[in-house]
This record gives structure tokens, sequence and C-alpha cells, in this order.
């Protein structure tokens, strides 16, 4: 897959894609990524890309000629042009897998007041948030959304179906994770956890992974219980007929 991300700091980009996984990714020919300066494309003989929004207001907005001709420059009939934005959809596990689908995404990432809404409405096939809260950019919005799609491109993650178990797989939470020691200041490793029982540890996880979603997550929880509930019924309905 390609990636392309389009930002007015390139180099924001070069540290957290030279590790771990992702690095290897790049090595590995799975995963390109381009950064892509969008003050590269101004036509401004002072190289502005931005200026004051209409109607008053604070701050300053991207003027719409460098961001479309930075747009253009790479977009293909394959592309997926997504604008990283606060007033996006949420970003979630699914997004991330559909996402991992696509041959090529285009990454926009704003900055001060964000971008012009022509760019959006000529250029952008869907806006993406990342959270209930507002970054002074996109690159770390951008960064998160190319990690975790990662994960879920084949061969990236040695284990296949590694990403699947992870939380969200579902709409469950994993359980909890302990390694050696078995003891630790005083704190045992549950038992059922170091009997060999299979069917038992992935009771118990289960469980631990519900009552943990419930704690913290109890919108997630209530979509689970309804899940389950319609899961249920579909079954019931199946052996009557
Ligand atoms: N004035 C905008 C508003 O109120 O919706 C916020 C602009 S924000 C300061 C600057 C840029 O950061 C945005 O254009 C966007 O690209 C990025 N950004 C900030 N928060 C984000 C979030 N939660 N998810 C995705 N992108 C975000």
């Amino acid at each position: 897959m390609k990636i392309d991300i389009l930002s007015l700091f390139p180099s924001y980009f070069s540290s957290p894609f030279d590790v771990s996984i992702i690095k290897r990714a790049i090595e590995n020919k799975i995963l390109e990524i381009g950064q892509i300066d969008i003050r590269d494309f101004t036509k401004d003989k002072h190289k502005k890309v931005d200026d004051r929004p209409f109607g008053g207001g604070p701050g300053m907005v991207l003027t719409p000629q460098p961001l479309i001709d930075a747009i253009r420059s790479v977009k293909t009939k394959d592309s997926y042009v997504i604008y990283l934005t606060p007033q996006g959809k949420i970003f979630n596990s699914n997004k991330a897998i559909a996402l991992s689908e696509k041959k090529h995404l285009i990454l926009i990432c704003g900055h001060y007041e964000g971008i012009d809404q022509r760019v959006i409405d000529s250029e952008v096939d869907e806006e993406i948030s990342i959270g209930d809260f507002v970054l002074t950019n996109g690159c770390i919005p951008a960064i998160a959304i190319v990690d975790a799609v990662s994960r879920f491109i084949p061969d990236v993650i040695k284990n296949p179906s590694a990403p699947y178990d992870d939380t969200f797989n579902e709409g469950r939470f994993e359980g909890p994770q302990y390694t050696r020691p078995e003891v630790f200041e005083d704190m045992s490793v549950p038992k059922v956890l170091l009997n060999g029982n299979h069917k038992k540890i992935k009771e118990y996880k289960n469980l631990e992974g519900i009552k943990k979603m419930k704690k913290n997550r109890s919108d997630l929880y209530f979509k689970f219980l309804l899940d389950q509930k319609q899961k249920k019924s579909k079954e019931k309905k199946l052996v009557e007929n």
C-alpha cells in the first residue's frame, strides 16, 4: 500500500516511521510512505500557504491552491483522500481494517484554523477525526492512522491473526496479560493462567475483558450486550426454522 501524507511539516514523520514494525514494513516494500510538503506547491512568491478567513475570526486558513496542487500531484484513480479534522467521523479499529484494503491513501494534515472548504468539497473522500479534542495540526492524527492501518496490511505483523485478536475485535476488550515472574511484590499471576486448561483460560480472559470494558467504556459495553442479544435471537430463529 502507498500512503502519501500532505503537511507543512514533513520532518515530523521521520522518526515515528523509522522504528520497529513500520520501519520493517517500509524496508520490505509492503508499505510506501510519501511525505509531501504543501509549501512546495505554492505559487505565491513569498511561499505563503495561508490567509485570513473570509467573514472574520481568529487565525489563518490554508489556501486552496497549494493544497489542491499537492493533492493532484499524487492522486490517481486508486486514491482515497482523507482530510484529518476534529469534525470528521471518529477513527476506530473497523475503519483501520477498511482503510487497510485501499491501494493508496492520501492524508491531508491541516494547520492553523484548518483548510479552505473548497478543498474538502472538491477533493476529499472522507473526513476523519482521531478523537474529541483539538490538536495544533494533523501530523499526529496522520501518524496514528498510518500505524493503526498498517497493522492490518498482510505481512506487516508476522502473526497474521494477532491484530484481529486485539481489543475491539468482535467488540471485545482483550483480557489482562501477565508474564514472568509468577509472583512480583506479593502479587501473583491468576492461577487459571498457569493450569494449561485453554478453555478455562479463554473464558477467564473473555470475562476480564468484558469487566474492564464495563468499567472504562460503558458505551462499548452496552453495544456489546446488544450485539450478543441480537446474535442469540438470530441463532434461536435459525434453530426454530
Ligand atoms: N478550527 C478547527 C476547528 O475548530 O474544527 C480546528 C483546526 S486545528 C487547530 C488544526 C488542524 O489540526 C486541523 O485542520 C486538522 O488537520 C488537525 N486536527 C486537530 N485536531 C484533530 C483531530 N482530533 N483529529 C484529526 N485532525 C485534527
